[in-house]
């Protein structure tokens, strides 16, 4: 269970018209907070979200080449510490009724890994708002 972030609720109405931002993000997901990380040290972010951080979201592995993006964002090393599970290949059947297989034993990049994917999001927002982005998002209610 996770706790919830230091954010602004969005029922509580517009951003304040006194606050000035240099870059507004629309969606904390991945993608949204990956970009808010980036420029937060920088410029004044701010991340918007319609959904809180225990919304259900699909996708829950993160291919070999995510250490990358993670390593050049700095949290590589807490990454390792969230306990998600290694993998070594992924087995899909997408758009065909083929199998596709990849495995990660030759990838340059290692292994991938199976997300847990709201702790995963949760964190990544978290380190967003650690950078000094303004999240704006509903609560989360137990
Ligand atoms: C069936 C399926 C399986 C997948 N499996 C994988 C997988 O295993 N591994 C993988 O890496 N990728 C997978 N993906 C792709 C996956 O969706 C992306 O990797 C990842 O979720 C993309 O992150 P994102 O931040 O771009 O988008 P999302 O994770 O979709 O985040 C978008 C955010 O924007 C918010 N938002 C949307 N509209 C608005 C709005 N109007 N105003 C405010 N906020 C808004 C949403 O609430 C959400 O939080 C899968 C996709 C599908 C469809």
């Amino acid at each position: 269970m996770t706790a919830p972030l230091n954010a602004t609720p969005i029922e509580e109405g517009p951003v304040r018209p006194s606050a000035h931002f240099d870059v507004l993000i629309a969606g904390a997901g991945p993608a949204g907070c990956s970009a808010a990380i980036t420029l937060a040290p920088r410029y004044r972010v701010a991340l918007v979200d319609r959904s809180d951080q225990q919304t259900f979201r699909i996708g829950e592995s993160l291919c070999p080449a995510g250490r990358r993006l993670l390593t050049k964002m700095d949290l590589w090393q807490d990454f390792l510490r969230q306990g998600h599970q290694a993998c070594y290949g992924n087995r899909s059947i997408w758009g065909s009724d083929g199998v596709q297989e990849t495995d990660f034993l030759r990838d340059p990049d290692g292994n991938g890994w199976h997300l847990d994917r709201a702790r995963f999001d949760f964190w990544l927002r978290n380190h967003a708002v650690a950078k000094g982005s303004q999240l704006y998002s509903p609560l989360y209610r137990q």
